[in-house]
């Protein structure tokens, strides 16, 4: 039997009044519809197609990769999913080089300066989510509904309906949008959205160098944008290399030589030239910030709340966060018996996680305008940041503790692992 004939699915959702239901099962959907599942609650997931699970030691390297922090690690372990990259593929890195193509200034973290066995993992999309939807078929409390069209929704105090095609009306305490940066949940709720067009795209994908990447991130401030290598397995290195926007056409239908070699001129042939290159995808790459995470009967998580540059690669860390954040203030609610989809108990997520959200996305902007243009200005400022940085240790060590997502306020299930 494969794992795909082994979901939960469900056949007459509309009989049931459900805890929560989240429509959206990538990775931030899949990560909340199993933390909640594991709490107990009484959930639907509805994802629009089942997620490929299935995978061999000798499938090709994935377009998309994230870079995870320490407490996605521990997010995704304290889930039971953690295990289920392992066997598959995935890549601790141990140090980050920043260079700066006008100024020469660098920075170098390293794992070893923090007492850290790595400063994070490269692992691919689909592995981060095959994991999930590994776990989410062995937990009883979950339910999965594939290919439903969502309608309408019918916010009520303290209840919700969600209206799907052929279906009919579901009921539950709570609706959650994990549907990613074109939300239908968010425009169906009405919550408006701050946007910003960063004007670029980000070309990613998998290459060979010709040099080994010493399990290193390198990332480098070029005039046009960032071009960066993400440590992986076997040499490889996932490539995100950002263009203004008109030059996306351009770079996807550069043949391969063309294109590593242009990747090796980007990357000032840091690590040699690029000797093999994989499929490659682009993304037009626009900040987008939810102005309400909740309503009554309703929150978003992911980027169906917050798109960020990916510069830092940030973007599934923060949504893992919403994930942790919001599982806490349900259990919280349910314990003192509050009703899980009231405003004032659904406000305290939002104040937790909007504020958080805002402040990185604020901090890459910022580094987008200090990189991108050559202004006098900003070079007189890159030219002191960057050997500055790398010479005082507290500056340093904020920013690596940003890169392990050392924050304070961390839900629990962001901690340290309960395998520890
Ligand atoms: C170039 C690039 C590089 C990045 N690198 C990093 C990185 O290194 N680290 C990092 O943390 N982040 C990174 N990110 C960001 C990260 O990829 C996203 O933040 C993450 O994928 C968001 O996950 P999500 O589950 O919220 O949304 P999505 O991945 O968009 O998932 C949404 C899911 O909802 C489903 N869906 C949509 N509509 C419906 C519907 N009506 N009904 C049912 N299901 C629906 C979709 O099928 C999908 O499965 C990067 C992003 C880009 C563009």
């Amino acid at each position: 039997m494969t794992l795909q004939t082994a979901f939960r699915t469900v056949q007459n959702p509309q009989d049931t009044l459900w805890d929560v239901v989240v429509v959206g099962g990538g990775m931030v959907g899949a990560a909340l519809a199993l933390g909640l599942g594991k709490q107990g609650f009484e959930v639907l997931l509805l994802e629009q197609q089942a997620p490929q699970v299935e995978w061999r030691p000798d499938s090709p390297y994935q377009t998309r990769v994230s870079a995870l922090t320490r407490a996605s690690e521990n997010i995704l372990r304290n889930l039971g999913a953690w295990q289920g990259i392992t066997a598959r593929r995935y890549h601790p890195f141990v140090a980050m080089h920043v260079w700066d193509e006008v100024t020469a200034g660098e920075v170098h973290f390293s794992a070893q300066e923090m007492d850290e066995p790595n400063l994070g993992y490269t692992v691919e999309n689909e592995i981060i989510q095959a994991a999930l939807w590994e776990q989410l078929a062995t937990c009883s409390k979950v339910r999965v509904l594939f290919g439903a069209k969502l309608k309408n929704l019918a916010l009520e105090t303290e209840q919700a309906g969600l209206v799907l095609e052929d279906i009919g009306t579901i009921q539950a305490r709570l609706i959650v949008g994990a549907d990613g940066a074109h939300s239908q949940v968010r425009q169906l709720a009405s919550i408006g959205l701050d946007t910003h067009d960063y004007e670029q795209c980000a070309v990613v994908g998998c290459v060979k160098t010709e040099l080994p990447h010493q399990d290193t991130c390198w990332q480098r401030y070029r005039k046009e944008g960032p071009f960066a290598y993400l440590a992986m397995n076997d040499n490889i290195s996932s490539i995100a290399w950002y263009l203004p926007l008109e030059k996306m056409q351009w770079a996807l239908s550069l043949s391969d030589e063309a294109f590593a070699r242009e990747l090796g001129e980007a990357s000032d042939w840091k690590l040699g030239r690029v000797i093999e290159v994989a499929e490659r995808a682009a993304f037009p790459l626009v900040r987008r910030h939810a102005e309400h995470y909740v309503k009554s009967g309703l929150a978003l998580v992911g980027d169906a709340a917050h798109t960020i540059h990916p510069q830092a690669g940030q973007g599934v860390n923060l949504g893992l966060l919403d994930v942790a954040a919001l599982i806490d203030v349900l259990v919280d609610a349910r314990q003192q018996g509050k009703p899980i989809g009231r405003l004032s108990v659904l406000r305290r997520y939002e104040r937790w996680r909007r504020g958080d959200n805002a402040v990185v996305q604020r901090s890459m902007e910022g580094f987008d305008w200090l990189f991108k243009q050559d202004a006098s200005l900003k070079t007189v400022f890159r030219r002191g940041f960057l050997p500055l940085a790398n010479r005082l240790a507290p500056i340093k060590n904020w920013l690596m503790s940003q890169a392990l997502n050392g924050r304070d306020a961390l839900p629990l299930l962001a901690k340290r692992s309960v395998e520890d």
